[in-house]
């Protein structure tokens, strides 16, 4: 049996012999179910960060686990070397859940979005006919794509990128939400693709203008430019729809999906795109020794199957429109502004007497409530989408209980 220690223990332990590459608010989970977890004393808490928006399906989500269980005594990995008959299965439900030709599977988010930049650059020269060397890529200020060198390359957080140089180059800024900034950009005929999170999530949950996703896309097609979705945080259901690029009616030429790929019971990611983009990659190429493993294979399918099963994306619509309208309901100075989609949510805080978010979260775990502060003064609520009512109206009353504590 594995040995069960204390929170205390945890923590230092943690502190003693981990890398400090985080700060996590003090609470050690132990056990999860559903919107709910538990920590190592057994006080339980309503899980308002989802592992970063990994867990839309709920925790150890029974049919996932099933399908793990059984992977797991099957066949696990077999490397790409050789075929396994769990992978073109999934390859096909994946490919005709999401609408597309293929599917490159990896691990990680940034694996994934790696994965896209270097299949947008391979289009570039191949298809688009641009001089080797010279493709560029368009991102957005304020992006967060994940932590390799090429990554935070693009990214304008200076924690992200301060001493790592030197930098990828072939990577242009420009601000999100900016339709002439990227008109601009796209005239220079070297740019291969436009990569965009269709809301920053990171960034503090930023939702563009009604339009940006749909005019942009149009850009991207009058330039022969790829609109690149990364849909890792936002994909999934998680804003009310499959993908948040449903809400304009856009279809990425590269969709990007990690996190709830695998409703967070391992790292699932995904890359999808049409033959004209996909094939260019020819065997040899590209790869990663667990991408596309039969225990990934089984645990995707399950978690997709249960997205539509449990209607995930009609539940996050509808208690989004919930949580907004009783968060700003409660009457705080603290409280700036609050925005999001679906169960994609934040709340700005106005710190007052000293207090900012960081106080809030601490308030509101004491209370039974974990949600993270992003940037500061921000902060991030993302229940798993399997959340009940019930559920999220005594989480409310809790999250408005420890605002109001400071007021
Ligand atoms: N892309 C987006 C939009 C993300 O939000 C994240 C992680 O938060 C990533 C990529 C990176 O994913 P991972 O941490 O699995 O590498």
């Amino acid at each position: 049996m594995f040995q069960k220690i204390t929170s205390q223990q945890a923590i230092e332990l943690e502190d003693r012999y981990g890398a400090h590459n985080y700060h996590p608010l003090p609470v050690v989970l132990s056990k999860g179910k559903g919107a709910k977890v538990w920590d190592a004393e057994g006080k339980e808490y309503y899980d308002f960060l989802s592992a970063y928006s990994a867990v839309n399906q709920g925790h150890c989500h029974p049919k996932i686990v099933k399908a793990m269980q059984e992977q797991a005594e099957t066949l696990t990995l077999t490397s790409r070397a050789f075929y396994n008959d769990v992978l073109g299965v999934y390859e096909k439900y994946i490919t005709e859940y999401f609408g597309y030709d293929r599917v490159l599977p990896m691990n990680t988010g940034v694996e994934a979005d790696e994965t896209a930049l270097k299949l947008c650059r391979k289009w570039g020269y191949l298809k688009k006919g641009i001089p080797q060397n010279q493709a560029k890529i368009v991102a957005c200020e304020n992006n967060f794509h994940g932590r390799t060198i090429t990554i935070i390359s693009i990214s304008t957080d200076p924690d992200a990128f301060s001493d790592y140089g030197p930098f990828t180059p072939g990577f242009v800024t420009i601000p999100y939400n900016d339709l002439e900034a990227l008109e601009r950009a796209l005239k220079d005929p070297n740019v291969a693709g436009f990569l965009v999170e269709p809301i920053q999530g990171e960034a503090g949950v930023y939702v563009p203008e009604d339009g940006y996703l749909k005019k942009s896309y149009d850009l991207c097609k009058k330039h022969n430019v790829l609109f690149i979705a990364d849909e890792v945080q936002t994909g999934i259901a998680r804003t009310g729809k499959l993908l948040a690029c449903d809400h304009e009616g856009v279809r990425p030429d590269i969709l990007i999906l990690g996190k709830a790929l695998s409703g967070g019971a391992m790292p699932v990611s995904a890359v999808l795109a049409d033959d004209e983009i996909m094939l260019t990659i020819k065997p040899g190429q590209h790869g990663s020794t667990f991408g596309g493993n039969p225990l990934a294979g089984r645990v995707a399918i399950a978690a997709l199957e249960v997205v539509k099963e449990e209607k995930l994306a009609e539940r996050a619509t509808y208690l989004g429109e919930i949580f907004r309208q009783k968060m700003r309901e409660i009457d705080s100075p603290m409280i700036e502004l609050v925005r999001g989609k679906g169960l994609l949510n934040a709340v700005v805080i106005k710190p007052q007497n000293g207090k900012e978010a960081w106080d809030i979260c601490m308030k509101m775990a004491e209370n039974g409530v974990l949600a993270k502060p992003t940037h500061g003064h921000i902060i991030r609520f993302a229940p798993p989408l399997v959340i009940s009512e019930e559920e999220l109206l005594d989480a409310i009353e809790r999250i408005e209980k420890s605002i109001l504590s400071f007021t």
